[in-house]
């Protein structure tokens, strides 16, 4: 497997699992993840580089933030790319370490940074007044990342490109005179360059020329330890769609980063942050067809489910492909796949789909991220379960949400106004 090509699209079966089984057992709407194909992607990417570069690899656990699925990683080797502090309090309450685990978060205050520092987390900053802030209170003593944008526009999907000009991440390269005096206004060791261009980057040499620019950055920082060149890579969503393709990509960057460090005078270490690569085709999303409608212009089939689970298809426009599991013999016909939510929540426009019946299970594939990541309660809806299927066994890593845990954090208003009785206002008030 491991390649982006021999993908397959007509999925029964994991590891010998079968999905209708685990449909059956566990119920849906459910969530199945592959557990040797996660293995397989890292393994296949840490092995796409020269094996003389320190290579890292931190899960960007947003795409997929379930603590199982960061623990397997972990075992693999991988550390953990976070962006919000609960991301690192999820990763090390998993057992992962802080020092595998590097915090780039976008537009948080200073608090959310200095409780990275407490933990003992990398920080890759991405704003000079919070750099300016960073100096003030720690000087020299604590180093960090800095999150550079090169402004290499990569990616084929608007919503998810961040390198832009106009982009709300990372320091702009076109800003670095202003980054330099502030690090050496206040001594701040910049012990890594981070960057973050975007998802869906398919063309390995657009990922080359914005690390040139970062290495080019290099040169104004003595105190490196890493060179973190972030995620972005493009998975195939549909049969022949493109990907990028990871064995190339590895060798080109190795060479590239090879030939930097001779020039920088030692060797530093590379990290990546792939999320989407790393989960996205090891996950199906498991539905039940609820209805089977005909209207005077589309032929529906309804699920239960909708984009309170899976949002990409409303959100980001995203193609996800959707196989019938009951039927898969079936003649196709072409459909719209809608879910339950009311308001507009179509998971597929106009999809051919072997004959669908109702009560028949679909799998909607590449679910693996941003997937539950994404999620919501939107009409009082339950989270699905999550099933991570390792050496053949399914294991249940979530269990489905109850209506206890929609209601646990809430008081009614009864109980909010029988608290602050008249008495108790009386008394506070006294
Ligand atoms: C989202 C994100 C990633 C992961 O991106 P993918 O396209 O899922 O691989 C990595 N690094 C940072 C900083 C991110 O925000």
């Amino acid at each position: 497997m491991t390649g982006n090509n021999q993908h397959v699209w007509q999925p029964s079966h994991v590891q010998g699992v079968s999905l209708l089984e685990l449909a059956e057992k566990f119920g849906t709407p459910l969530y199945v993840y592959d557990g040797a194909q996660i293995v397989e992607r890292y393994n296949y990417f840490v092995a796409s580089f020269d094996r003389r570069i320190p290579l890292a690899v931190k899960f960007a656990c947003k795409a997929l933030p379930s603590l199982a699925i960061i623990e397997l990683l972990h075992r693999c080797g991988a550390g953990v790319d976070a962006v919000s502090i609960e991301e690192v309090e999820l990763a090390l309450r998993t057992g992962v370490p802080a020092k595998d685990i590097c915090f780039t978060p976008n537009c948080v205050n200073f608090e959310e940074i200095q409780k990275g520092v407490e933990y003992g987390v990398i920080v890759n900053i991405d704003d000079l007044s919070l750099l300016e802030r960073f100096g003030h209170t720690y000087g020299s003593r604590v180093g960090c990342g800095i999150r550079i944008n090169p402004h290499i526009v990569a990616g084929g999907n608007p919503h998810i490109q961040v390198g832009h000009i106009d982009s709300k991440f990372g320091i702009s390269i076109l800003q670095l005179r202003h980054l330099l005096r502030i690090v050496q206004n206040y001594g701040i060791r910049v012990v890594g360059l981070h960057m973050h261009t975007g998802s869906d980057i398919y063309d390995p040499e657009v990922f080359v020329q914005a690390a040139s620019v970062l290495f080019d950055v290099a040169e104004h920082f003595p105190d490196l330890e890493f060179i973190d060149l972030g995620s972005g890579f493009k998975v195939p969503y549909k049969p022949d769609d493109v990907a990028t393709d990871i064995r190339a990509f590895g060798q080109t960057m190795s060479q590239a980063f090879l030939e930097f460090c001779e020039r920088y005078g030692r060797m530093l270490a590379l990290w990546f942050e792939p999320g989407k690569y790393l989960v996205s085709q090891a996950g199906y999303l498991l539905v039940e067809v609820t209805v089977v409608k005909q209207t005077v212009s589309s032929l529906f089939v309804g699920v239960n489910s909708g984009f309170n689970h899976l949002i990409r298809p409303m959100f980001y426009d995203a193609y996800h492909h959707i196989v019938n599991l009951s039927n898969p013999q079936g003649k196709p016909r072409i459909y719209s796949v809608v879910g339950y939510i009311c308001e507009t929540d179509t998971f597929a426009w106009d999809r051919p789909i072997a004959e669908v019946r109702e009560g028949d299970i679909l799998c909607i594939m590449n679910a693996g991220a941003y997937g539950i990541a994404m999620s919501s309660n939107y009409n009082a809806r339950r989270r699905p379960a999550e099933v991570l299927v390792l050496d053949g066994i399914p294991y249940l890593i979530r269990r489905r949400e109850t209506l206890e845990d929609l209601i646990a954090p809430q008081r009614t208003l009864s109980e909010v106004m029988q608290q602050h009785s008249p008495l108790r206002t009386h008394e506070h008030f006294g």
